[in-house]
C-alpha cells in the first residue's frame, strides 16, 4: 500500500492548507527541533482515528487545532486528508484506485469522518484499515522510543502487533465480539432461568386467579346477554318514542309550513296595506290641509260674526232709539192732531161766527 499524499489545514503548526506528496521510495522530512516534523506523523495517526490526545502529544483533542501565534489568529477547526494508492486493491472493500480518508474537528467538539468524500463513522475507518498495519493501533507508525517500547512490552501486547501484521486482527476482533455476545447471552440465560423459577412459584396463585377469571368470564357473558335484552327492550321503547317524536315532528313541520305560507300571505297583504296606508296618509294630509283652511275660514267667519253681532247690537240700539223717536213722534203727531182738531173746531166756530157776522 502506497501513501500518496497528506493534506493538512489548521492542524497543529499548519494553519495554511499544506500538501505533502510522497513519491516512490523513501521520503525524509528534515528540519530543526520543534519545526513541526512530528506534527506530520501526528496528522497521519489522527486522520486514521486516534482518540487519545496524549498519543498526539496534547492534553485535550482541541490541542490539534492551530492555536494561533502573535501575528496569526487561531483556527476554528483542524482538517487532515490522507490519500492512499489502491490500484492493487490492497483494501478490497473499496473498489477505487485511490482512497482519501478525511477527518475534521471543530472547536465546538464536533467531528466529521469521510472516505472518498462520503461521510462515515469512526468505526468504518477503523474497519477499513484493520489487518493492513495502518490504523490507529497499527505498527506502520513507529514514533521515537517506540521500538524500545515494543521490545520491552508484554508478550500479549507484542502478539497484537504480530496478529495485525499477519492479517488476523479482523478475525480476532470478530472473535472477541462473538465472545462478548456469548457472555451476554449466557447472562441472559441465567436471568431467564431465575425468571422461570420465580414464575413457577406463581403458578398455583395464577391457577386460582385463572379459575376466578373463568368464572368472571362466564358471569360477564351472562351479564352481557342480560344487558343485551335490556338494551333490546329499551331499544323498542326508544323506537316507539322515536316514531311518536317523528310524528310530532311531521305535524309540527306541517304547521310550520302553513304558518310560513300564512306569513307569506300576510307579508304580501301587508304590502297592499302599506300602500293603502300611504294613500290614506296622503289623504289625511290633504284633509288636514283642508281642515286647517276651513279652520282659517271659520276663524274669519267667527270674526265676521262677531263684527255682525256688534253691528246687530248697535243696529238694535238704533232701532230702539228710533222706536222711542217714533213713539215720541207719534205722541207729537197725536198732540198735533188734537191741536189740529181743536184748531179745526175753532176755525169752524170762527167760520160760523164770521158767517153769522156776515149775515
Ligand atoms: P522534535 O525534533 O523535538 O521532535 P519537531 O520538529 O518534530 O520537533 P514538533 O514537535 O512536531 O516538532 O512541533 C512542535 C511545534 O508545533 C511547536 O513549535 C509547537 O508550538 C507547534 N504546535 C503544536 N501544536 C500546535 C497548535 N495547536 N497550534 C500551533 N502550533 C502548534
Amino acid at each position: 500500500m502506497i501513501l500518496k499524499e497528506i493534506e493538512m489545514q489548521g492542524f497543529k503548526s499548519f494553519p495554511e492548507k499544506t500538501t505533502l506528496k510522497f513519491g516512490s521510495g523513501i521520503t525524509a522530512v528534515v528540519g530543526p527541533n520543534g519545526s513541526g516534523k512530528s506534527n506530520i506523523s501526528d496528522a497521519v495517526r489522527w486522520v486514521l482515528g486516534e482518540q487519545s490526545s496524549k498519543s498526539l502529544r496534547g492534553s485535550k483533542m482541541e490541542d490539534v487545532i492551530f492555536d494561533g501565534t502573535k501575528v496569526r489568529k487561531a483556527h476554528g477547526y483542524a482538517s487532515v486528508t490522507l490519500k492512499l494508492d489502491n490500484t492493487d486493491r490492497s483494501i478490497e472493500s473499496v473498489d477505487e484506485d485511490e482512497i482519501a480518508v478525511t477527518r475534521r474537528f471543530y472547536r465546538s467538539g464536533e467531528s466529521e469522518y469521510k472516505i472518498n468524500g462520503k461521510t462515515v463513522r469512526l468505526r468504518d475507518i477503523n474497519e477499513l484499515f484493520m489487518d493492513t498495519g495502518l490504523g490507529r493501533d497499527g505498527y506502520s507508525i513507529i514514533g521515537q522510543g517506540r521500538i524500545a517500547e515494543i521490545v520491552s512490552s508484554k508478550s500479549s501486547d507484542r502478539r497484537d502487533i504480530f496478529e495485525e501484521a499477519a492479517g488476523i486482527s479482523r478475525y480476532r476482533s470478530r472473535k472477541e465480539e462473538s465472545e462478548r455476545k456469548l457472555a451476554r447471552t449466557e447472562e441472559n440465560l441465567l436471568r431467564i432461568n431465575d425468571k422461570i423459577d420465580e414464575l413457577e412459584l406463581q403458578v398455583e396463585p395464577l391457577r386460582r386467579q385463572s379459575e376466578t377469571a373463568k368464572k368472571y368470564l362466564i358471569l360477564r357473558d351472562e351479564l352481557r346477554v342480560r344487558e343485551i335484552s335490556v338494551w333490546m327492550a329499551s331499544l323498542d321503547r326508544l323506537r316507539s318514542q322515536a316514531e311518536a317524536v317523528n310524528n310530532d315532528y311531521e305535524n309540527a313541520k306541517r304547521e310550520l309550513d302553513e304558518a310560513h305560507r300564512s306569513l307569506e300571505a300576510l307579508y304580501a297583504s301587508s304590502g297592499n296595506i302599506s300602500e293603502r296606508m300611504h294613500e290614506k296618509d296622503m289623504e289625511a294630509e290633504k284633509a288636514r290641509e283642508r281642515l286647517s283652511a276651513t279652520e282659517g275660514r271659520a276663524a274669519d267667519c267667527d270674526a265676521r260674526a262677531a263684527e255682525l253681532r256688534a253691528n246687530i247690537k248697535s243696529s238694535s240700539e238704533s232701532v230702539e232709539r228710533m222706536k222711542a223717536d217714533i213713539s215720541e213722534a207719534e205722541t207729537r203727531v197725536r198732540e198735533i192732531g188734537n191741536q189740529i182738531g181743536e184748531n179745526k173746531a175753532r176755525i169752524a166756530e170762527l167760520t160760523k161766527a164770521l158767517s153769522e157776522l156776515s149775515e
